[in-house]
């Protein structure tokens, strides 16, 4: 029996049965073969845009369709109005929309995380925690199939790597213009979304002081709050998985 790909899980499991539209030809069933998948901490916003087109002029389309909406965020950023910038662009396809948005917070956590790496490390944070009351283990379903313990900084390392495969799947974010998205896309956007938030969580909990020290304070309150803003509009993250920021995330409701 061929096993069923997997992408999870250290607390619930993502059924992936029914998930694949079709497996690409010559791409093993699982991910074992993405292992040497690479992560790009410091590329910032441009990655989203930078994979290399094929000569087809649909995906050419496809890359400017992506570079158009991500303009909109930007533009729609600028304008200081959050609620603004996180809603569906009128006549957009909702599942593009969320695309295109993954892929900015997946840079943008990753850029923000990148600040702190040196003062985040096996001894620091021997566990990856928000606050004392929460710790998350770290499983992928198919290397890992058991959640284990782990520093802070190794689980962001394999939670990045573990987004970046997906990003870089074409049978979950499609390139070509037309390619239908996979029924389990929410999904995997769901679940991609719960786990950028606990980056933002330890952040938050444990080295918040060094973001102060580093005066990026103010960016990281912008961009965790244009996070929260565009997962409650799209409904990505489960109530009580916000728990570790709670006040902190009904204050930003509030102001918005
Ligand atoms: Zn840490």
């Amino acid at each position: 029996m061929t096993p069923s790909p997997s992408y999870e899980s250290d607390d619930d499991i993502l059924s992936q049965q029914n998930c694949r539209r079709q497996p690409p030809k010559q791409e093993p069933e699982d991910f074992s073969a993405q292992k040497e998948c690479p992560i790009r901490k410091q590329e910032g916003l441009s990655w989203a845009f930078d994979k290399k087109p094929s000569s087809s002029s649909q995906f050419d389309v496809m890359v400017i369709q992506g570079a158009q909406l991500h303009r909109h965020i930007t533009a729609t950023l600028g304008s200081g109005n959050l609620r603004e910038a996180v809603r569906l662009p009128v006549g957009e396809d909702p599942n593009e929309w969320l695309a295109v948005n993954t892929m900015d917070f997946f840079n943008q956590v990753n850029l923000l995380y990148g600040t702190i790496t040196e003062f985040c490390t096996p001894v620091s944070c021997p566990t990856m925690t928000a606050g004392r009351r929460y710790e998350y283990r770290w499983a992928d379903g198919i290397k890992i199939k058991k959640p284990i313990e782990v520093s802070a900084p190794k689980y962001v390392e394999y939670l990045m790597e573990w987004i970046e495969c997906l990003l870089d799947d074409e049978s979950i974010f499609p390139q070509k213009l037309g390619a239908p998205f996979p029924p389990c896309f929410r999904e995997v956007v769901k679940t991609i979304f719960k786990r950028m938030f606990r980056v933002y969580a330890h952040i938050y909990h444990s080295h918040f002081q060094k973001i102060v020290h580093l005066k990026e304070e103010a960016h990281l309150n912008t961009c965790f709050k244009h996070f929260i803003l565009f997962s409650r509009e799209f409904q990505l993250i489960e109530k009580a998985e916000l728990a570790p920021l709670h006040e902190f995330i009904e204050s930003i409701l509030l102001q918005h």
